[in-house]
């Protein structure tokens, strides 16, 4: 199953519109933690009542989430980046170890999987380990 210009277009809508998800969502994260010593300069919460109310509860735990967060989304944007040079170069949907076709179902969940789902389950239980 190859992939045709129109597949490619779309894989690269999906990934360019995940991208944004992306950076909104971190520079939501980097505005979040700017509010703070903003906040203790000026006292101005007018735009960050609502995560201030959150935060307050755990804020310890929550500091502690979005970090990891930060850096999951570091590493999918970086696939992502990926996923968009490898379809210039026409190597999208093609796994990066045993250059076997990706299955399109997969790429339709995760458009920036550069394994197919074999190499995935013999990659992932390593990582974990590591
Ligand atoms: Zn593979």
């Amino acid at each position: 199953m190859k992939m045709d210009k129109q597949d490619l277009q779309k894989f690269k809508k999906m990934l360019l519109k995940k991208k944004e998800e992306m950076l909104k969502e971190i520079q939501h994260v980097e505005k979040d933690s700017l509010s703070k010593s903003q906040r203790e300069s000026s006292g101005d919460l007018s735009a960050y009542t609502f995560h201030m109310a959150d935060v307050a509860q755990d804020s310890y735990d929550r500091e502690f989430s979005l970090g990891i967060a930060t850096n999951v989304q570091q590493k999918m944007l970086y696939a992502i980046e990926e996923s968009l040079k490898r379809i210039e170069d026409k190597t999208y949907g093609t796994c990066v170890k045993c250059e076997k076709t990706i299955a399109k179902s997969r790429l339709m969940a995760i458009p920036y999987a550069n394994l197919c789902v074999e190499c995935q389950s013999k990659e992932d239980p390593q990582k974990k380990i590591m």
